[in-house]
């Protein structure tokens, strides 16, 4: 009988990589982005069954009425701008969002179409997604080849290749570093889940709920300490909020806070992704942070 051979988990064996390289007189980088769900993440989660919830329904409709404006004025206060993350069927629904967004100077890019989750889907069904986000984007503001997020920061291993061939400018989804790097040839803005509201305030008194909702005070200490570890260790730090969780007062008043807190650096590269995504590819960094999305030829051995 022949001693097994386990294979490597895939090729890429280099476990030491350089600081990355901030425009000059920069330790640090900060987007602040908004992923706008409304109710998309409902209707594609229950798709099988009817959507009979209106408790939940009227809690995340609270945020293209209200939660968005609330953002924007806050964004406005401290003179920022943001980019906001949108599901194709969300701008389609509500036809002056990425018009009024753009006006204010804001970044908008793709979302999914329903939210889907793309690990979920095969290629092609991947592709008629992506395709009906971008034309009703183009339709609605004239502009193309914007960047993405994955709905529920989640690829498969194919699913980037999709974006790069549709000629996405980026995407903003992935946590292999923390700063910008190329993989597969799409320029990724990382993101992390320390920093994202739902995952401290997201209720709907439903079966998703891990708990109540977080002290505000608690999570902006703890936000604060992931800003200034980022900091220190010349990152990016990306914060990710919802339009139904973050555009209520307590919440806002906490962004506030943590806002005025970065505000009093002047080594923080405060931008948009889409900054960061050109800063990337045309800085000395693109050739030194490049991966692949492979993975090894790791299937079970049998004894
Ligand atoms: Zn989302």
């Amino acid at each position: 009988m022949s001693t097994p051979q386990f294979p490597t988990m895939h090729a890429d064996a280099r476990i030491s990589f350089p600081g990355y390289r901030w425009p000059e007189g920069k330790r640090c980088a900060v987007n602040f982005t908004l992923d706008l769900d409304a109710e998309s993440p409902y209707f594609w989660v229950g798709r099988q069954a009817k959507a009979g919830s209106l408790g939940e329904l009227e809690q995340r409709r609270y945020g293209p009425r209200q939660g968005v404006a609330r953002v924007l004025a806050l964004l406005e206060k401290h003179g920022i701008k943001a980019c906001f993350y949108v599901p194709g069927v969300v701008a389609a629904t509500y036809p002056d969002l990425l018009p009024t967004l753009i006006a204010q100077g804001h970044e908008v890019a793709y979302h999914g179409y329903f939210h889907e989750r793309l690990d979920t889907l095969d290629l092609a069904t991947q592709k008629h997604c992506l395709a009906q986000t971008m034309a009703v984007f183009e339709a609605q503001t004239g502009r193309t080849k914007l960047g993405y997020r994955a709905p529920s920061f989640e690829h498969d291993v194919q699913s980037l290749a999709v974006l790069r061939e549709a000629g996405v400018a980026y995407d903003s989804s992935l946590m292999g570093f923390d700063h910008p790097y190329t993989i597969d040839g799409q320029v990724q803005i990382p993101v992390t889940w320390t920093i994202d509201d739902a995952l401290y305030f997201r209720y709907t008194n439903g079966p998703r709920d891990k708990t109540h909702p977080a002290n505000p005070a608690a999570v902006l200490e703890s936000w604060i300490e992931e800003f200034e570890g980022t900091r220190d260790y010349g990152g990016l730090c990306m914060i990710t909020v919802h339009d139904w969780i973050s555009g209520r007062g307590q919440r806002l008043r906490m962004l506030d806070k943590l806002l005025a807190h970065i505000a009093a650096y002047d080594d923080v590269w405060f931008a948009t992704p889409q900054e960061v995504a050109d800063y990337h590819v045309a800085s000395e960094n693109a050739a030194v942070f490049e991966v692949t999305a492979q993975v090894g030829n790791f299937a079970p051995v049998s004894a």
